[in-house]
């Protein structure tokens, strides 16, 4: 069984088809929300994310937002441009796909989340005592997360009392010890310095975390990003990725 996990995805169709492509083989897909906001092809990458086989789908922040269930004004200026614009641009049924997405779903030994455990759609998991404390809000071996865009394993220590960070070398292979939150960083907006859309591929009966990184074509998404006016900010910072 290899479980493709992706996030973020942030309505940038080249990087999830590079991503898919790249991929190559596997049974399911899980998705750790945020399929839209910020990028250009918002009902391109719910079609998309659609059809994957065995698609397990969480919400993130920018889900809820654009169909209205999070106020737009919660975001900065340019977030709530891009938004704005996703919300006029999505079709029907893109909207009614986002609409039953759930905040969490737990599946096997693990539970799947756009940003924690404790606040599913909202919370940044960005340092060790935040994990730490999340911990106590799951009960699988493995809660994987998205939301913050940075590639990170987070590993319960004996005690329970804290827990240890670690930023994964893009790929190599990962052998997963019970207890860790693991987020396979951003497919559509990376922001660890690195442009290269990330993803991961989980492999639960060996306990094998395949943590990935891929170029895809940028100048092709900043230039449709540039014809519907979207922020200019959002359009420059795909090609350094922060
Ligand atoms: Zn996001």
């Amino acid at each position: 069984m290899r479980i493709l996990v992706i996030s973020d995805i942030h309505a940038n169709l080249t990087a999830l088809e590079t991503v898919l492509d790249h991929a190559v083989e596997f049974d399911a897909v899980w998705c750790l929300g945020d399929l839209v906001g910020y990028g250009p092809d918002p009902n391109e990458c719910i079609q998309k994310v659609q059809e994957l086989p065995g698609l397990l789908c969480v919400m993130g922040n920018h889900d809820a937002a654009a169909i209205g269930q999070i106020d737009t004004m919660t975001f900065n200026p340019e977030a709530r441009t891009a938004l704005e614009w996703t919300q006029n641009t999505l079709v029907e049924e893109s909207i009614s796909f986002l609409k039953k997405l759930p905040e969490t779903i737990e599946n096997n030994s693990v539970l799947i989340t756009h940003g924690s455990p404790r606040k599913p759609v909202w919370e940044y998991l960005m340092d060790v005592q935040t994990a730490t404390v999340n911990f106590a809000h799951f009960s699988t071996p493995f809660c994987f997360v998205g939301h913050t865009h940075l590639p990170v394993t987070f590993t319960l220590k004996s005690g329970n009392s804290s827990s240890r960070l670690k930023v994964p070398v893009p790929n190599t292979r990962i052998d997963l010890t019970p207890r860790m939150i693991i987020n396979p960083g951003s497919v559509g907006q990376p922001r660890d310095n690195d442009p290269r859309a990330a993803y991961a591929i989980y492999y639960p009966a060996q306990g094998i975390w395949d943590y990935r990184r891929i170029e895809y074509d940028i100048p092709s998404v900043q230039a449709r990003m540039a014809k519907e006016n979207l922020p200019a900010r959002h359009i420059l910072r795909l090609e350094s990725g922060w």
